[in-house]
């Protein structure tokens, strides 16, 4: 197993067989050949291979700068500062980008410059200007402690914020012609073309701010002795404002592991069915981890408890930040392994699941074929352009999902953005990428 370890652990490596990459257009089809393992193998061999899972790879918080840097999070704190003070008219602050977020939903907008590639989306980055005439609108003073720091691109010299916006405002800053609008981040993630690094990248940093402003909302009170916290370090720690406390808190992280429980033979998988899924929606089980508990036993004790199958081998996939859980949970990390059942027989506790069932490689193939991930992406981007018009309202979720199952799926699993499809695809498919399990960790390095 290690050379299996050695390779999950280089690089989520996603990979899909060429079979599935059929259902792609041929646009999608020449741009996934380019990427990733495509280096190291021949064009033959087309395999979907993200560069990270989605919420990872956020491109403006790679590096932590030193205190010196100007984009360290406390030179543009002092930066910040010192614009706030200065009257509108004099801001003149191009690279300040402000991301506002409502109810944990980001700004968006249409992105114009993919039309030839179909609709599309973008983050609804606004100047500081803006965004203190935006909240104005709102009845909020813009100040330096409500704003967090997301990150910085030095090559474009910018720094990057978010901020929650009242909820009661239904406004949305209209800047020129551009429409804006609050989407759900789940919306955001089905609408992402993940074949578009660009776009892949926004919805990382969406995630990453989401996860951080809605952390802000639930630590407004020291744990310790029940005092106000205040940001520290432009918004990426807190502290408690008692002298005889001052404890420091940091954001939050809740791990959860998602394993796809695979039989002794290596032939069948266990996938399950909970009642909060649409129809014919399945897929890993997961489970969050108990404190004094490792990852391994996690994953064995979530599959003991929700279906009494037995697992020995616990072997390491990958891992996906997951900023669309509940609000009260904005920060999940998912922690994804192959785990090896030591036992067939299903009891599925009905409290936890409402079905789990082993499913042939050749059914989870079958369902991955059919299944329409590239329609219900386009179908949710086209949703969000109408949105951003002003001409849809409504963002049901479970509508988005139920577009990927296509129409006689007897099964379907959660799409691309999420980890379980992986594991899934990537176990389906294992012996049809050829020489994906002996690549050598540097070849699927970032
Ligand atoms: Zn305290």
């Amino acid at each position: 197993m290690l050379s299996q370890l050695l390779c999950f652990s280089a690089s989520p490596a996603l990979s899909v067989s060429k079979n599935y990459l059929l259902l792609l257009k041929p646009l999608s089809l020449a741009r996934a050949t380019v990427c990733h393992l495509s280096t190291t193998t021949t064009t033959t061999t087309m395999s979907v291979n993200l560069q990270s899972h989605a919420f990872a790879g956020n491109p403006i918080r790679s590096k932590t700068p030193k205190p010196s840097d100007p984009f360290s999070p406390n030179s543009a704190l002092e930066t910040l500062k010192t614009q706030l003070l200065e009257t509108t008219h004099q801001i003149n602050s191009p690279n300040f980008k402000v991301l506002p977020f409502r109810k944990g939903r980001p700004l968006a907008s249409n992105s114009s410059a993919s039309d030839a590639l179909g609709p599309n989306w973008r983050l609804g980055w606004i100047g500081l200007v803006d965004c203190k005439l935006f909240l104005a609108k709102c009845g909020i003073d813009l100040s330096y402690d409500s704003l967090v720091y997301l990150g910085s691109e030095s090559a474009a010299e910018a720094v990057y914020w978010a901020v929650n916006v009242a909820e009661e405002a239904n406004l949305v800053p209209e800047i020129g012609a551009e429409k804006f609008c609050f989407v759900e981040l789940r919306t955001l993630m089905v609408a992402t073309d993940w074949d578009d690094q660009h776009a892949m990248g926004e919805l990382a940093i969406a995630g990453h701010a989401r996860a951080l402003l809605e952390w802000h909302v639930t630590s407004r009170y020291c744990g310790n002795c029940g005092g106000k916290t205040v940001p520290m370090e432009a918004g990426r720690r807190k502290q408690c404002v008692n002298d005889l406390c001052k404890k420091r808190v940091y954001p939050r992280i809740d791990p959860v592991v998602i394993m796809l429980v695979i039989d002794k033979e290596n032939d069948r998988v266990l996938l399950s069915h909970q009642s909060r899924f649409v129809p014919r929606l399945w897929s890993c089980l997961a489970g969050f981890i108990e404190p004094g508990e490792s990852l391994e036993e996690a994953v064995r004790r979530e599959t003991w408890e929700e279906t009494s199958i037995e697992v020995g081998e616990v072997v390491y996939h990958s891992s996906q930040p997951w900023p669309v859980g509940p609000s009260s949970m904005p920060c999940q990390l998912m922690v994804g392994f192959f785990a090896y059942a030591k036992s067939l027989e299903i009891n599925v506790d009905k409290d936890e699941l409402e079905d789990a069932k082993w499913h042939s490689r050749e059914d989870v193939k079958k369902a991955l074929m059919v299944a329409e991930y590239k329609k219900a992406q386009q179908t949710a981007a086209a949703k969000v352009t109408q949105m951003c018009k002003g001409v849809e309202k409504g963002q049901s979720l479970s509508a988005d999902f139920n577009v990927e199952s296509g129409e006689l799926a007897p099964m379907f699993f959660p799409g691309p953005f999420a980890i379980a499809h992986h594991l899934i695809s990537s176990w389906a498919f294992q012996d049809s990428v050829n020489g994906f399990q002996s690549q050598p960790k540097h070849a699927v390095a970032d």
